[in-house]
Formats: C-alpha cells, sequence, structure tokens
C-alpha cells in the first residue's frame, strides 16, 4: 500500500473540482484524485448555459437573478447563499472568458445569451436573456478551459483513482483511500483539508440524464463516516429527456423558441403557465406533462409528449406571443439557425431517434437529472454536519454533491454551472487558507481498514444475488415511487423494497479476482452507494407531507411553510436514517406563492 501527503485533496475533476483545484493550488500542495479522467466528467454534457446577469442583449441585475433562484427553489434556497452566488457569477463568467473559454457571440462581439426557464425580467415577469453559453456545448468547454488551466499550473492529477473513505482523526480531516482503478491497489493519501466535488446520483433512477459515473460516491462516504446529507428528498426531473434513453434535450430548445406539444396537439403550456409558458421551471413543466400523459393526452395516448422546434412551429407561436429580437424586429427563425445554435442536439436525435429536428417534433419524457441536496455546507464549502451548522475541520464540499443550499427545492436551468465555479473556487481558496495554520493528523493506524473491510464483504457474500439484477429493480422502484410525484403509500412501499435490497446486496459475491481495471467490484460499490441515498432520498421525501419544488406529494398537495418552511438533514446509521431539521435563511424575500 503506497501513502501519499498532501496539504489539499481534491476528490473530483469535473468542473467544481477543477476550480477548487487551481484556486488551492496557488497557496498549497494540491493533487487532484478522479475516478474518471477528469475531461469525462458530466460537466462535460452541460448543454444549455451558464445563467449570469451580464446584461448584454437588455436590462438585467444580479438583483433580478438572486429574486429568481429564490423564487425557483420554492423558498427552500438560503438567501445569502443565493445573493453571493449570483452577485459572483457575472466575475465567474468573466474569468471563463480570460481563461479562453470560447463562448458564443453577439454580432458586435459581446458574449452571447439567451433566455432560460425561471429566469426573468423582475419588472415585466417576461423571459431574459441570462444564459451565457458555446452553441449546446458550454460544460464540455468549461471543462475543457479548466482542465487545460490546471494542466498549465502544473496541478497534480491521480486519474482513475476512486476515492473509498474519507479519514478523520481528533475531530479533523485526516486523509483519504483510494483504489488506483489500473492495478487494483490501495492508496492512502495523508491531507489537512479534502474538498469533495463528486458530482450528483441519477443512477438511482431508471430514466435519467446523468452520466454512469453518477452513483453518489461522495455523499455516501460522509454518510458512511456520520455526516448528515441536506434537503436530499428534492430531485430534479427534467421535462425534455429523449424518450426511454433519457438522455438530455437541453431547455434551450425552448429558450430557442420550441414548444412543447400534446397528443392533441395542443401547446398546453399556456394553461399550467400562462405567462412564461414553455419556460416555465423544470418541476412545473415536469409536472405538466406527467398529468397531460395520466390524463390521456401523450402522444397516441402513450406517455411520452413531443418538443417541437421545426422553424415554421417556432414562428407560428413566436408570432402568437409578440416575440422581438433584441433590435425590436420580429422574431423569426431558419433551420439553418436553428442547427447552429443546437448541433449536438440535432446530432442526438438523428442518431438516437431517427429524427430530424428541424423537420420533426422530438418524443420526449421526463427524465431524472439533478440532486439539489448533498453534503451541507456554508459559502466557504466548509461542511457542516448538524443543524447548528458545526463545521468539520478540513472538510469541503463544492458542486452537485454539496447543499450549500442555492437551489432549495428546485434548481433553475444554467445555475448548476455557476454554482460549480463559484463554490469550488471558494472551496479551494478556503481550504489553502485553512491548512497555513493547520498540522496534519496523524492518520490512524489501519487507516485502509473500512476500505479493505467494504471490499472484503462484496468478494465474500454467498452469490445468491445479482448486482445488474439489484440495480435494475432499485431504478425501477425509484422512478414509479420516489419519482415527480409521490404519495405515502408509494415512498412506505419504496422504503421496504430499498431496505430489501439492501439486505440482497449482502449476498452478492464479485466473481472478478482480479486487480486490473475491476470494474465488476467499482460496479458492487457504487451499487452500495446508491442503496445507501435510495433510502435517504425516500426517508426524506416520506416525512415532508408537503408540496414544494421539485417534491410533489399527491397527498399534500400544498406548499406548507408553517411547518416545513426547513431543511432536511439525513443521517444513516447501521441500516436505519435519522432526520433533523435546520431553518433556511431567509433575507429579503418572504416565501409568496409561485405564479408563473
Ligand atoms: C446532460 C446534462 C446537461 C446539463 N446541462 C446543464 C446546463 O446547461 N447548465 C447548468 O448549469 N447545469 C447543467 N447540468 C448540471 C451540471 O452540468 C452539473 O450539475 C455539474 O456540471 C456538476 O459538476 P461537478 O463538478 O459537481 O461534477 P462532475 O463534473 O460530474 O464531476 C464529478 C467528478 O467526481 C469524480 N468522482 C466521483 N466519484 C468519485 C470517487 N469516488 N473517487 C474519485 N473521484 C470521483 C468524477 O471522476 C468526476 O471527475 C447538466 C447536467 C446534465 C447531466
Amino acid at each position: 500500500m503506497q501513502t501519499h501527503q498532501y496539504e489539499v485533496i481534491i476528490v473530483g475533476g469535473g468542473g467544481a473540482g477543477l476550480m477548487a483545484a487551481l484556486n488551492a493550488s496557488r497557496g498549497a500542495k494540491t493533487a487532484v484524485l478522479s475516478k474518471l479522467y477528469p475531461s469525462r466528467s458530466h460537466t462535460g454534457a452541460a448543454q444549455g448555459g451558464i445563467g449570469a446577469a451580464l446584461g448584454n442583449l437588455e436590462e438585467d441585475h444580479p438583483e433580478w437573478h438572486t429574486y429568481d433562484t429564490v423564487k425557483g427553489s420554492d423558498y427552500l434556497g438560503d438567501q445569502d447563499a443565493i445573493e453571493f452566488m449570483c452577485n459572483e457569477a457575472v466575475e465567474a463568467v468573466y474569468d471563463l472568458e480570460h481563461f479562453g473559454l470560447p463562448f458564443s457571440r453577439t454580432p458586435d462581439g459581446r458574449i452571447a445569451q439567451r433566455p432560460f426557464g425561471g429566469h426573468t425580467n423582475n419588472v415585466t415577469g417576461k423571459p431574459v436573456r441570462r444564459s451565457c453559453y458555446s452553441a449546446d456545448r458550454t460544460g464540455h468547454m468549461i471543462l475543457q478551459t479548466l482542465y487545460q488551466q490546471c494542466i498549465k499550473n502544473n496541478i497534480t492529477f491521480y486519474d482513475e483513482f476512486q476515492v473509498f473513505d474519507v479519514l478523520v482523526a481528533n475531530g479533523a480531516v485526516a486523509g483519504v483511500v483510494a483504489v488506483d482503478l489500473a492495478t487494483g491497489e490501495l492508496h492512502v493519501f495523508q491531507a489537512k483539508a479534502v474538498v469533495f466535488a463528486t458530482g450528483g446520483f441519477g443512477r438511482v433512477w431508471e430514466i435519467t440524464s446523468n452520466a454512469y459515473a453518477y452513483t453518489g460516491d461522495g455523499v455516501a462516504i460522509c454518510l458512511r463516516r456520520g455526516i448528515p446529507a441536506e434537503d436530499m428528498e428534492m430531485f430534479q426531473f427534467h421535462p425534455t429527456g429523449i424518450l426511454k434513453l433519457g438522455i438530455l434535450i437541453t431547455e434551450a430548445v425552448r429558450g430557442e423558441g420550441g414548444v412543447l406539444i400534446n397528443g392533441e396537439g395542443e401547446r398546453f403550456m399556456e394553461r399550467y403557465a400562462p405567462h412564461v409558458k414553455d419556460l416555465a421551471s423544470r418541476d412545473v413543466i415536469s409536472r405538466a406533462i406527467y398529468m397531460e400523459i395520466r390524463d390521456g393526452r401523450g402522444i397516441n395516448g402513450k406517455n411520452y409528449l413531443y418538443l417541437d422546434a421545426r422553424p415554421e412551429t417556432i414562428n407560428k407561436y413566436a408570432e402568437a406571443d409578440g416575440r422581438t429580437r433584441p433590435d425590436g424586429t420580429p422574431y423569426r427563425v431558419t433551420g439553418e439557425e436553428i442547427l447552429s445554435k443546437i448541433p449536438d442536439i440535432a446530432d442526438f436525435c438523428r442518431t438516437y431517434l431517427s429524427v430530424d429536428p428541424i423537420k420533426d417534433p422530438m418524443p420526449v419524457q421526463p427524465t431524472a437529472h439533478y440532486a439539489m441536496g448533498g453534503i451541507p455546507t456554508d459559502v466557504y464549502g466548509r461542511v457542516l454536519v448538524d443543524d447548528k451548522n458545526t463545521i468539520l475541520p478540513g472538510l469541503y464540499a463544492a458542486g452537485e454533491c454539496a447543499c450549500v443550499s442555492v437551489h432549495g427545492a428546485n434548481r433553475l436551468g444554467t445555475n448548476s454551472l455557476v454554482d460549480i465555479l463559484t463554490f469550488g473556487k471558494h472551496a479551494g481558496l478556503n481550504a489553502a487558507e485553512y491548512v497555513k495554520g493547520t498540522d496534519f493528523q496523524n492518520l490512524p493506524e489501519d487507516a485502509a481498514g473500512f476500505t479493505m473491510a467494504q471490499i472484503d464483504q462484496m468478494r465474500n457474500g454467498d452469490g445468491t444475488e445479482k448486482v445488474a439484477e439489484l440495480a435494475q429493480e432499485m431504478k425501477r422502484e425509484m422512478f414509479n415511487n420516489v419519482g415527480i410525484f409521490r404519495s405515502e403509500a408509494g415512498l412506505k412501499a419504496a422504503y421496504k423494497k430499498i431496505q430489501e435490497l439492501r439486505e440482497r446486496f449482502t449476498h452478492i459475491r464479485v466473481q472478478d479476482q482480479g486487480k486490473i481495471f475491476n470494474t465488476e467490484l467499482i460496479n458492487a460499490w457504487e451499487l452500495g452507494n446508491m442503496l445507501d441515498l435510495a433510502l435517504v432520498v425516500t426517508e426524506s421525501a416520506l416525512a415532508r407531507t408537503e408540496s414544494r419544488g421539485a417534491h410533489a406529494r399527491e397527498d399534500y398537495p400544498k406548499r406548507d411553510d408553517a411547518n416545513w418552511l426547513k431543511h432536511t438533514l439525513a443521517w444513516l446509521k447501521d441500516g436505519q436514517v435519522t432526520l433533523g431539521y435546520k431553518p433556511v435563511t431567509i433575507t429579503k424575500y418572504q416565501p409568496k406563492e409561485r405564479v408563473y
């Protein structure tokens, strides 16, 4: 077993991890550990853009961005953190520009911006152009740009190192334990500070836009070490995944004028959100789609609808809406213009559906997309371990695995890329600052013991259960009973099922005894993580007897501020979930009913 020593260890090489690494490495000896080669991280899949009130095409202000985010969060977001993020967003975008990111441009050379769900002009209530983009490859460009900066700055990477455990000694962080996937060897990294930036966990659900790697490792590792997870019941379903596959069709398609059409040929969002229609926030649209399908208005009565981005459709509804270009002329598009704005989406549709999006409508259904909840942190990325916001010295988290909370019960499109840049940066800066005044903790004697025990267990079961089957059953159960709509009966059934699957998991047996890229072992361990998170999500959702943001209870259809304007904290111990709560920070905006 090899041992290494770094002042700061970053776990994850996506947008949040790379931002943290760039900023930490300026002041401390830093290394990044990533289970994927960094440029394969899910940040690279982000299409639509990054929200910042640059005001390049029309009036906009960080205050408006703040208010939209508070409202979008259904008032569960912490308003101090949201204000902090929206103010920083503008600089974050200019930082990327200076790093060399090739943004799409306006004719006069400024960064182009387009409308996105939930982002509005606060005076008129109409959609505002706030999303900065690079065609439909914004995340890809961010990831490449940040990775190039890291290489330029000689940051040390341990690629394809999967972290299994975080070590804590004397009440402070002591390091992490990782498996080198190429050799199967265990490595112990002694560190004064550890930043988790491990992304989300959408793979818990059957239909998802998330990458295979989205198995919630960071949150699960922390749960096993007694750290709670916050607001785990808040999981976003994106309205437009490619039918059956879940692959995302970005909201930018609707930003460019695409509309949702039901089986009767109706643009039904006019009924649900008369002001912003197809650009209402995601929770609202996913529920609307679900209800249309439930009421028999899916395409041919089936469980999908159309996203229509044909130029004639866009132009028809743009005319009906009175939509104009920035110079005041009517908004009209050609097929070529549409294709130039969404080239990758067009490719996906041709490849996976044999559909040409400027000639045919795209069949879509909601897809599990984004974790609003995660490891509780403050705006400096410091992990908070209880309802009194007690800090665990040396432990940081940023990006989708963290819950600051800026997204509350529902994230607005384009706000995750802002989140990873802002809080990745501050976690990195603060970790580097913290290590200056701190010594290394002595590593516990059997530093890799807990990791070994987990691996042994997966190798020594009686082999009567199969990982792939358990995974499939979990995903289906979660999609059906802990999905867009929830009820007490469904959640209780899901809880029982997940507990049953967790018991059956103790019977799996990894057959591959090899050390080199033992993906069977890794997949099994990741399923263990997902089962832990599935349990925590379900129990948190069962307790919350109200509907707020992405959490829609059929048996409690109303938001209940008197009882539920609070964050959930969930601990997992000996297979049982314990819940606690902490208040939401409200500064300027008192909760109101959301009207779109
Ligand atoms: C299809 C899609 C489109 C999206 N589009 C947008 C958009 O247009 N705008 C927007 O704002 N948001 C968008 N999002 C959301 C946003 O892209 C993500 O939330 C964000 O990029 C997550 O960044 P991250 O750095 O937290 O995680 P990631 O970029 O996923 O990085 C996670 C890293 O953690 C590493 N890791 C995980 N577990 C371990 C472990 N055990 N050991 C070591 N390393 C580990 C991985 O190797 C990876 O490098 C989209 C998401 C999806 C899925």
